[in-house]
């Protein structure tokens, strides 16, 4: 149809840039921003076989402070007590909430998957592709993929785009592709992560509470 966008399939493309990699005997630095422990639990398994990984957690969006605290210490405790193939690193990066109100600004009442999300993403993902540039790394990505409810399009559109403004390659991806959320449910279980019921900020949670008071 005239004007319909095809829609790529991001996981031939990491398939295709992972074969070049094991090709050319390299294992290359991986700044991957993740949003939580669950998310990160498969891509962690399947790229710390290819990549030394640096995990960016970056999520200003969470709300309230002490669900943001529980989910960066349940990141760390699983970064220390995975087995990989390479090592992998942990960066903090700022909880600066007052970017992530300014981005969602009149889009708080979006529904989930709308463009509030698609702001958050990119504010997210331009924090990990600056500071990939900073670090010298040789790829950036995010874990969000991973979940049914994130749109795999938008994050890997942002993320191109974001990569040649910063002069760093998005690691096109769509972690959920291979039996990848299902694989992160069960390294859940195996490590006895803590599995929020919302995505993360606070609209989501009035969200979640909306629908369980139905
Ligand atoms: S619902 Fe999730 S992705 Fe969307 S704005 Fe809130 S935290 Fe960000």
């Amino acid at each position: 149809m005239a004007g319909a966008q095809q829609k790529e399939n991001y996981q031939r493309i990491l398939d295709k840039t992972l074969e070049a990699i094991v090709k050319e005997g390299r294992t290359p630095r991986l700044l991957l921003h993740s949003c939580c422990a669950p998310c990160s639990s498969y891509v962690l398994e399947y790229l710390s076989q290819y990549f030394e990984i640096t995990v960016f957690y970056y999520n200003p969006n969470i709300y309230p402070e002490e669900e943001y605290r529980e989910r960066t210490k349940e990141q760390k405790r699983l970064i220390g007590e995975m087995k990989t193939a390479n090592p992998i690193h942990f960066l903090e990066g700022e909880y600066d909430t007052a970017s992530f109100y300014a981005a969602a600004k009149g889009h708080e009442k979006d529904p989930e998957g709308g463009s509030r999300c698609f702001r958050c993403y990119e504010l997210r993902l331009r924090e990990g592709a600056k500071t990939a540039k900073e670090g010298g790394f040789d790829y950036f990505t995010t874990t969000l993929s991973i979940s049914p409810l994130k749109n795999a399009q938008k994050l890997n559109e942002i993320g191109i785009r974001l990569g040649q403004e910063y002069g760093v390659p998005y690691l096109q991806s769509d972690f959920k592709k291979k039996n990848g959320y299902k694989r992160s449910t069960e390294l859940s279980s195996q490590y006895g992560l803590y599995r929020q019921d919302y995505c993360g900020c606070v609209f989501s949670r009035r969200e979640e509470e909306a629908f369980a008071c139905g």
